[in-house]
């Protein structure tokens, strides 16, 4: 073997190393080495050489050796197309390609080779190298497909990406950002000239100095802001960026992100309208159940003023005049319209925020007196009216013309249940005790229809009557809980129904100090 090399490749031999020892080299060096006559024909191949395909020269085809068998089938044509023109030119020869191994596996080698020309400079011979690279062109192949991989997932993630400069200059856009965008070519001019005229124009600015600011001092960018769609809409998005730092600290380039939040921005909007829609209509129902109330109030003196002084002309009408009736009704005017200015006095304390002084009082002295008040409306109805009073009732610290008023409405309503029954059979019972051992109560027990809807009496203007507001027994409740008291009704077991209230005992009886 050693002898065909010396025969096939002129080496220098004045300086270089002897014949043997160029042998040598060719035979231990593990690259492949080989020679061919200026046809193509291979007459040369090292050890290593022979060592991969599995025998001499000789031994592989008879001498014969070409490289169609030892080509993977599907690089054979490129190959040899490639080494037909290198012969044909005498160009150098270089290529990737598999090459069949004596145990049947194809590994991967990067083959040159250069014409050697004689001194007419006619190609004398060629002289190739063969190196393995399979190990190589498995990373490769291994970091192609990681970028495919990567630039796949840039693309496919379901945001946009950016990438700027640290000077702010955008150098990448995602695929899915350049079709938002609707940018055809991603080339760095374009990118620039695009990036300028993406903003909404009321973002713009802001959007510039907040990204100046981070870029500036390498803090995290997140905004949102409307970016200009290829379709001439504006969109609202969510954008955020971080920078990308080397190993000393230095930012190298700033990664962004950008979502769609146009859909979650309107729902926002929408939700904020109906919010404050309803704050409105809440404000108006609010007014409307004030207002209510005050005409309630207001409403209560002034019926009684309209009735008192009505049977105060009859009794001044009568032959002769009935004088200490009329003088009577006519007190009871004056005390109606003391109880209407209480009222508004109290309107207007309630929207200055000042609370009223609250008195000590009898209950038994306030029922009383709150029947002496409605003399008129009940006899005029025919009411009897009947008393249990408890004998000795510990005094409550109240607003005394409130708790008249709940006291007051409770008759009257006690009275109206009962507008429809036989005359006999209308009467109203009225009772004080004591309620354990820190609060009194008053129920006011009528033999009335009863409640036809009792879960519903609360409700703002719920009311059965033709001329009712239904706010009474809602003003009523309020009072007595303001109070620290309770208030319930039940329908009687026999007939009509039953109101009841608690209120606490003055603290300072409570406590044996009253
Ligand atoms: P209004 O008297 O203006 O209707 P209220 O709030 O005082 O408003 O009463 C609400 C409703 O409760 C009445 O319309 C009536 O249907 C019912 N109600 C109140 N008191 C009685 C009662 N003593 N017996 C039967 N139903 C009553």
């Amino acid at each position: 073997m050693s002898g065909r090399l010396a025969q096939s490749i002129a080496i220098p031999s004045k300086s270089g190393p002897g014949p043997d020892l160029t042998a040598q080299l060719a035979d231990t060096i593990p690259d492949h080495l080989w020679s061919a006559a200026p046809d193509g024909r291979i007459i040369y191949i090292n050890r290593s050489m022979q060592e991969y395909f599995g025998g001499t020269l000789d031994e592989l085809a008879g001498g014969e050796f070409g490289w169609r068998p030892y080509n993977h089938q599907g690089d054979y044509e490129t190959v040899s197309t490639k080494w037909r023109q290198c012969l044909a030119t005498g160009a150098q020869f270089d290529s990737e390609h598999r090459l069949l191994r004596s145990d049947g596996q194809y590994r991967w080698f990067r083959v040159c080779a250069r014409a050697v020309r004689g001194e007419n400079g006619h190609i004398s011979a060629w002289h190739g190298q063969s190196s393995d690279i399979e190990g190589q062109k498995h990373a490769d192949l291994e970091l192609q497909s990681r970028t495919a991989e990567l630039s796949m997932l840039v693309d496919m993630v379901p945001s946009n990406l950016w990438r700027l400069t640290p000077e702010g200059i955008t150098t990448l856009v995602n695929k899915r950002m350049a079709d938002f965008l609707g940018l055809k070519v991603l080339d760095q001019s374009s990118l620039e000239t695009v990036m300028d005229t993406i903003f909404h124009p009321d973002d713009a600015a802001s959007v510039g100095s907040e990204l100046e600011r981070c870029l500036a001092t390498g803090d995290s960018f997140a905004m949102r802001y409307r970016l200009l769609r290829a379709d001439g809409m504006y969109r609202w998005m969510s954008g955020r960026a971080e920078p990308m730092r080397d190993p000393d600290g230095h930012i190298v380039q700033w990664f962004g992100l950008c979502h769609d939040i146009h859909d979650q921005v309107q729902a926002e909007e929408g939700l904020r309208r109906t919010a404050e829609k309803l704050a409105q209509a809440t404000q108006a129902a609010n007014l409307a159940e004030l207002s209510a109330s005050i005409a309630h109030e207001v409403n209560q003196p002034l019926a009684a003023i309209a009735a008192d002084a009505d049977s105060c002309s009859r009794w001044l009408c009568v032959d002769p005049p009935n004088l200490e009736r009329a003088k009577l009704a006519a007190d009871r005017i004056t005390t109606a319209a003391v109880s209407a200015g209480d009222v508004v006095r109290r309107i207007r304390a309630l929207f200055q925020h000042i609370s009223q002084p609250r008195t000590l009082e009898n209950a038994n002295v306030l029922v009383n007196e709150v029947c002496r008040l409605m003399t008129d409306e009940i006899v005029a109805s025919s009411v009897r009216i009947t008393t249990d009073l408890d004998p000795d009732p510990p005094p409550i610290a109240i607003d005394r013309v409130q708790v008249q008023q709940v006291l007051v409405n409770l008759i009257r309503n006690g009275i109206q249940a009962m507008g429809n029954m036989g005359e006999g059979g209308r009467s109203l019972h009225l009772r004080s005790s004591r309620d354990g051992s820190d609060a009194v109560r008053i129920e006011i027990r009528d033999a009335g229809t009863g409640f036809s809807d009792i879960d519903r009496v609360f409700e703002p203007f719920f009311t059965t009557k033709k001329n009712g507001m239904g706010m009474g027994l809602t003003i009523c409740r309020s009072i007595i809980e303001a109070h620290g008291g309770q208030f319930w009704m039940r329908n009687n077991e026999s007939n009509g129904a039953t109101v009841a209230f608690t209120l606490p005992i003055d603290p300072g009886r409570l406590h044996g100090t009253g």
